[in-house]
This record gives structure tokens, sequence and C-alpha cells, in this order.
């Protein structure tokens, strides 16, 4: 990335991290769009959950490589091992159309559209116990008859799950000592958010240590190229 990118790329970090945890996957995607050149349309906030989620991991593995690497513990047997997920291959397993999201209340059959971040948000600022069901609300395509009984929100929750199957990526695994099966929660904003702040580290310490050691500021420091900096921090006796 060129010394502008580099000051994009903290300014998306300040601005992810100010973020509710619940819309920083949209911040991410919207800021690595613009950062990659490409068109933000539509809105990350505006797509569904899956679809965001499916963006930022095909964005993932054009910014940062195909590979993700995770850790897991095995619950049997306390094994800890390496997975390697390659993101391309996850998101093409899942890419058959999605059935419609359908939701039976009584003799009517309502459909439902996935929810997307700006949903979550909204339901976020409700009290706990009554979010599900204004979720649901707000992703019919008709208003609700009346409030839902507990066994209606369920299948309406599960409904919209399956016809936005990104939107939770679940991986089978098999502990290589003892071969218990578990399955673990993938959860590709948490994965970008590190390797963002792995980066913006980084690119800190560089201005930490030209700037103790030349005076030079911020600004002017990240204006000089990547592979220019590192020589002067090498003349400057860091590594
Ligand atoms: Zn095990």
């Amino acid at each position: 990335m060129t010394g502008g990118g580099d000051r994009r790329l903290l300014d998306l970090w300040d601005r992810t991290g100010a973020a509710p945890m619940a819309a920083r996957p949209a911040v991410l995607l919207d800021g690595l769009r613009q950062l990659a050149g490409l068109p933000a349309d539509p809105p990350a906030d505006r797509m569904s959950i899956g679809q965001r989620d499916r963006a930022l991991m095909l964005l993932r593995a054009q910014l940062f490589g195909p590979q993700v690497a995770l850790q897991a513990d095995c619950p049997d047997c306390g094994q800890v091992f390496d997975l390697s997920l390659d993101l391309p291959r996850l998101v093409e397993e899942d890419d058959g159309a999605p059935p419609p999201a359908l939701l039976r209340i009584g003799p009517d059959r309502i459909s439902l559209r996935p929810p997307a971040t700006r949903d979550l948000l909204a339901v976020l600022a409700l009290p706990a116990p009554s979010r599900a069901q204004a979720l649901l609300a707000r992703c019919a395509s008709t208003p609700l008859p009346r409030p839902l009984d507990a066994a209606e929100i369920e299948a309406g929750a599960q409904a919209l799950a399956l016809a936005d199957p990104h939107a939770d990526i679940q991986l089978a695994t098999r502990c290589p000592a003892c071969a218990a099966a578990q399955v673990l929660g993938f959860d590709i904003a948490a994965s970008l958010w590190d390797d963002l702040s792995r980066l913006a580290r980084r690119l800190l310490r560089e201005v930490h240590r030209l700037a103790s050691a030349y005076g030079w500021t911020e600004a002017q420091v990240l204006s000089i190229p990547a592979a220019r900096r590192r020589e002067y921090i090498l003349m400057a006796g860091g590594q």
C-alpha cells in the first residue's frame, strides 16, 4: 500500500474501533472497499448480514490473502490445534440460491427479508426481550397481524438463518489427537479486525521509531514509501 494508503488504513482502524460492536463489520466493509478502490454500493449497512460477510471474506482474500489461520481447543482432550481456512472455497461452497424466508402466522404466510446491519442496530436500542420480535417485524414484507408467540419467533429466526447462509459460518473440525468432532463458529469481521489492528500497530511502531530518531511528525513518516521507511528504521538501529 502507498503512503496515502497507510494513512487511510489508520483512519479506518480509528473509525472501526470507535463504532459500536454491531456496526463494526459494516464500517470495515465500506472502509476496505474504499481502500481497494471498489464502489461502496450497496452501502454495507443495508446488505444482509450474509451478503456483507461474504463480501468481507472475498475482500479479505484479495487484500490479505485467501488463507486464514485459526486455532482450536479440543473440548475432550484439551489439545490445541491449528486450522487453515480457505476463504474463496468457503464462499463458493454455499453459493446456491437460498430459500425465501417465510413466516407462518395462523392462516397467513408473511415473507421476510434477511436482516441487515442497520436492522440489528435499530433493535439493539430496544430492551432485550423485545428485540427478536422487533427484528422480525422490521424484516416482514407486511405488518405483523399480532404479537408473535415464542414458537413463531423461533420459526422466524430459523427461516432467516436458512435464507442467509453466510450470516453464521460454522466449521466442522476433528481433533488430530483424539478425533473428537467439534463445530466452531467463524466471524470474518472479528478476523479482519485482528488483521487491521496488527497492521495499524506495526505502522504506529514505525512512526514511533522514526519520530523518536529523527523528530519527524506522524504525517511526515507516513508520507515516506514503506520500503524507504524500513531502511530508515534499520539505520536508526531498529528492526
Ligand atoms: Zn482431542
